[in-house]
């Protein structure tokens, strides 16, 4: 056994030191701390790798397998620091409070669109929304369920909506964002009350159940994976180009093309189309502002 190699997933680092799941064979299941030889190029949260576990002490990483996608940031230099690997969704998460700001969701969906991964909208705390008094929240949902972004409606304390949620993470590997208070720690909380995942013998920590953020990790729930992040869930945007703020705001990405010039601002050229698109409804006037806003923050 010693010497077989077997498949593994990076759950998080101690130091210099690995935690890997195995994920296949006798061992499948088990986490494993390896240690990564020096040549190999620095592992993240979710990366997939072949291991060699050791039987008594901590086992090595053999190999790593290319990143599907990774969650990041750029540095002042504008180079990528991935933060975890091989996720399939990012939730925004938004709340009935702290309040939220459509501008503040743009800019997480800016920078997901530059990474070139898929965002879903979830709102928590459904059970403190008065439909009738969250006026700006419910002209919120309605621009982004306009706009064709899945948004899931949850409450992390009573439970509401976790079926849907349940049904969206299944087979996933997925991350949360979204601003401090809205509920992050509190979903993941009630997400890992069905966890099934074996935590072996191999494993020296194991999941409390309280949750607390200070290091990346991926829990490995009943049939998904949840990454929480400290870096993930405090990103920002930066490092963008024009180009990539426009590929955040699609409707009007696709109506600038009919713009008459070429390197129309949108605010005020004549023939400008995304002007005649708020004219006639067709772009959200909060988007449009949004999108003015983050360009002229531009760094
Ligand atoms: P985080 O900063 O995003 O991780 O947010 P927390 O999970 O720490 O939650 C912030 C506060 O919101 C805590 O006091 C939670 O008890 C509360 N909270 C979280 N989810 C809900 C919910 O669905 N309903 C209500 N009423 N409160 C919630
Ligand atoms: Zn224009």
């Amino acid at each position: 056994m010693k010497e077989k190699n077997y498949p593994g997933r990076v759950i998080t680092h101690y130091g210099n030191q690995l935690e890997v799941e195995i994920l296949d064979g006798p061992l499948a299941g088990l986490t494993q701390r390896c240690h990564q030889k020096g040549n190999t190029s620095r592992l993240v949260t979710g990366d997939l790798v072949t291991c060699r576990p050791g039987s008594t002490n901590t086992g090595v990483i053999i190999s790593q397998s290319d990143r599907i996608n990774a969650f990041g940031r750029f540095d002042s230099g504008g180079k990528f620091k991935p933060l975890a690997s091989n996720l399939d969704c990012v939730l925004v998460v938004i709340a009935a409070t702290p309040k939220a700001y459509i501008n503040l969701v743009d800019r997480y969906l800016v920078a997901l669109r530059k990474l070139e991964l898929d965002a879903f909208l979830l709102l928590n705390k459904v059970d403190l929304i008065d439909e009738n008094k969250d006026q700006s929240l419910q002209r919120m949902l309605q621009i982004y369920g306009d706009l064709g972004y899945p948004i899931l409606k949850v409450s992390a304390k009573s439970g509401i909506g976790f079926e849907a949620l349940g049904r969206q993470l299944a087979g996933q590997t997925t991350v949360l964002v979204g601003q401090s208070g809205v509920g992050k720690s509190s979903l993941i909380n009630r997400l890992g009350s069905y966890k099934s995942a074996k935590v072996g013998n191999l494993s020296q920590t194991k999941y409390k159940g309280t949750h607390t953020t200070t290091t990346t990790r991926l829990y490995h729930l009943k049939n998904f994976d949840l990454i929480d992040s400290p870096g993930v869930r405090e990103f920002s945007l930066t490092k963008v180009t024009k180009q990539e703020i426009l590929s955040g705001f699609p409707e009007i990405q696709s109506l600038a093309t009919n713009c008459k010039f070429r390197d129309c601002s949108h605010r005020g050229e004549p023939y400008c189309a995304i002007r005649e698109g708020l004219k006639s409804g067709v772009v959200f006037q909060e988007r449009y502002d949004s999108y003015q806003n983050i360009l002229g923050n531009l760094d």
